[in-house]
């Protein structure tokens, strides 16, 4: 394609295609025209996951075989806190161990899967510039689940970072911008959780369940249901908002996986429960 035909404006209509995007993609992709990728919300939940065998895991597996394969999977990171926003821009992913205490075995997994400068280049533009390019690796919120769903690590994965500095609704509204790349063949990733207090957690995974945490987790998905989105970026005026999320990290993912649903789209629970008394490991997929 001419690089002038590449840098004209096209999809939400005021983001450029950068140059060579295209034929990256449909590299990717192979001949066959490709479908509207879904998005995910995962409760990605205790590195020990990564190794483990339960119901959480299965159906990972399970939602991985289903899906259309992705040209690229972006991840929104509930690891990745910065200033502003990043983009990871590696053409190669180190595996980043951001966690500590676990076993040895689980710092012996790799997860080489290839990044994607340009879809990066793509999220930038789509971003308004405002997504800074870092050449970072893959941290455990998105390689722990993605090394159940795409063991092979052949699917290209970039992160996207959470900036600190913004308010819910403006995460929200970041994540409405990134709409176009489900119909480019990514698969935008949402990794959190949806109650994730560390300060009131049972090691053990199947520890018996807190209410409070059942009863937040339920009027998450309540609202996702019923698409109320504004009482979701609202969340902190939940009686429990404050216990189930202390810091925005880990729920802000889910917030940019609701914000590409689209019209007459709807979200089906991938999986549900708690783990350790009292991270919802609910994960869910839109469209
Ligand atoms: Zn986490």
């Amino acid at each position: 394609m001419p690089r002038s035909r590449a840098a004209k404006p096209r999809g939400s209509g005021v983001s450029p295609i950068p140059a060579g995007y295209e034929e990256v993609m449909s590299e990717m992709l192979g001949s066959e025209a490709h479908e509207s990728m879904p998005a995910l919300f995962i409760g990605h939940g205790s590195p020990m996951n990564i190794v483990a065998d339960n119901g959480y895991t299965r159906d990972l597996e399970a939602l991985a075989a289903r899906l259309p394969r992705p040209a690229a999977i972006l991840v929104v990171s509930a690891h990745w806190l910065t200033k502003g926003t990043a983009v990871g821009a590696d053409e190669h992913n180190l595996t980043i161990y951001d966690f500590f205490g676990f076993p040895a075995e689980l710092n012996e997994k790799k997860y080489p899967a290839p990044g994607s400068p340009a879809v990066a280049a793509r999220v930038r533009a789509l971003t308004g510039e405002r997504a800074t390019p870092v050449e970072r690796g893959l941290d455990h919120a998105a390689w722990a689940p993605l090394i159940r769903m795409y063991p092979a690590a052949d699917v290209p994965v970039l992160e996207l970072s959470l900036d600190v500095t913004a308010a819910a609704a403006q995460h929200y509204a970041l994540g409405r911008r990134l709409s176009p790349l489900r119909d480019e063949g990514v698969l935008i990733v949402g990794s959190g959780n949806i109650v994730h207090n560390l300060g009131i957690i049972d090691w053990d995974e199947d520890a018996p369940v807190a209410a409070w945490a059942s009863e937040f987790d339920a009027w998450v998905a309540g609202c996702v249901a019923e698409r109320r989105h504004d009482d979701l970026v609202e969340y902190l005026e939940h009686p429990l908002g404050r216990t189930a999320a202390p810091t925005p990290d880990h729920y802000l993912p889910l917030l940019y996986a609701l914000a590409v649903q689209k019209e007459r789209e709807d979200v089906r629970t991938v999986h549900e429960g708690i783990q350790n008394g009292t991270i919802s490991m609910r994960c869910l997929q839109i469209g």
